[in-house]
């Protein structure tokens, strides 16, 4: 049995650390790429959503290097990402890969239902090793969020342009050949020594702009045209409230415990939208309020082509934009969009904040009678 797991961004990093630990033998697709693209559009159907079309061209790629068993997590509320893993089984078994789709389900309070579903895949139930094990991945994850977090800092002050492209790059690359936590953190600890070296402007103040949406999009660098490294060259510097870290821990882990996680952008977003209508709606209306409060010149929305949650939030936003005077770019992405037209998209906007900060216009400084 080789297991496999589809990308998104840096989530095969704790992937692979959580695989390492538990000693389970897997093969992780090649990176995002437009073969993989080909594949899925190819063979989910036409208004199937952009992740579940690039994932199945992970698995057919992990297929052909020997993956027999995919790992998923589940979903459950009024969106598509509840029957991926069905959807995937089926268009799989239609094309005559031998491929079992196992679902991680996370929808329950139900540690020892989680512990046995992990079990299924280990083939032996030691309940230390597997806490031990979704400790240490849960570690990594935190890490690797507070790297990209360092290199969205670093970009827009660094004073050779591509000094910190050039690390991370090779962070993560350099990662696939690391075996277990111990050795991911010690990559992890070098690279921010690396990172931390370059040289920057410390007297800049770069624009900031906040990234929300739908969680693949906004976190795939091959599905977004690595929109953070180019921001972050155009001289802005990003936040994304939503990470992988954030999907680990407070979605899965704390879930399976019963335990909440970081809940502050439900507060925040309770004016616009009182209720978890599916995805990240609330993620992207709340975070957005939190965003302009704190500052940020503007936001950046992505979403996939029919997306169902983030319609939803892209026709609240409008009012968030108007009511703490914040700008917001929506980005749509399908198989179709063409990269030239959506970076003229970015470079206009990254324009106009500069302009507004050079004029002196700060966002979220026209409260509502709530705050
Ligand atoms: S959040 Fe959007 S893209 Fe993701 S599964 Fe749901 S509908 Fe599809």
């Amino acid at each position: 049995m080789k297991v496999t797991f589809p990308h998104m961004g840096n989530t095969y990093i704790p992937v692979k650390a959580l695989l390492d630990e538990l000693g389970i033998e897997y093969v992780i697709p090649p990176f995002n790429n437009k073969k993989a693209l080909e594949l899925g559009t190819k063979y989910a159907p036409e208004m199937a959503c952009l992740p579940l079309k690039i994932n199945l061209g992970n698995f057919i790629q992990a297929h052909e290097l020997g993956a027999d068993l995919i790992l998923i997590s589940g979903g459950c509320g009024p969106c598509r990402f509840g029957y991926y893993g069905e959807m995937h089984r089926e268009i799989l078994k239609d094309l005559g890969f031998n491929m079992e789709v196992f679902t991680l389900d996370i929808s329950k309070k139900d540690i020892s239902g989680f512990l046995r579903n992990i079990k299924r895949i280990t083939g032996e139930f030691k309940p230390y090793k597997i806490l031990k094990a979704i400790k240490k991945t849960a570690e990594v994850s935190k890490q690797v969020d507070e790297l990209e977090r360092l290199s969205f800092k670093i970009r827009p002050r660094e004073i050779v342009k591509g000094s910190a492209d050039r690390i991370y790059k090779s962070f993560q690359n350099s990662v696939l050949n690391k075996k277990g936590a111990k050795e991911i953190k010690e990559l992890i600890d070098f690279t921010r020594k690396n990172l931390l070296d370059i040289e920057t402007d410390k007297s800049l103040d770069p624009i900031k702009i906040g990234i929300v949406g739908e969680i693949y999009t906004t976190n795939d660098p091959f599905t977004n045209f690595r929109i953070e490294s180019r921001l972050g060259n155009e001289g802005a510097e990003v936040m994304r409230p939503v990470t992988v870290s954030g999907w680990i821990i407070d979605h899965m882990i704390k879930k399976a415990l019963g335990l909440k996680g970081d809940e502050s952008y439900k507060e925040a977003a309770k004016p616009y939208l009182g209720a978890m209508i599916g995805g990240h709606t609330q993620e992207t209306i709340g975070n957005t309020v939190l965003l302009a409060k704190d500052g940020y010149d503007g936001i950046i929305q992505i979403l996939p082509l029919g997306c169902m949650p983030e319609i939803v939030s892209e026709s609240i936003l409008p009012s968030i934009e108007r009511d703490l005077n914040i700008p917001v770019l929506t980005l749509i992405i399908d198989e179709m969009t063409g990269e030239a037209g959506y970076l003229t998209r970015i470079e206009a906007f990254v324009d106009l904040l500069k302009r507004r900060k050079e004029e002196g216009l700060i966002a979220g400084k026209r409260m509502l009678s709530w705050n």
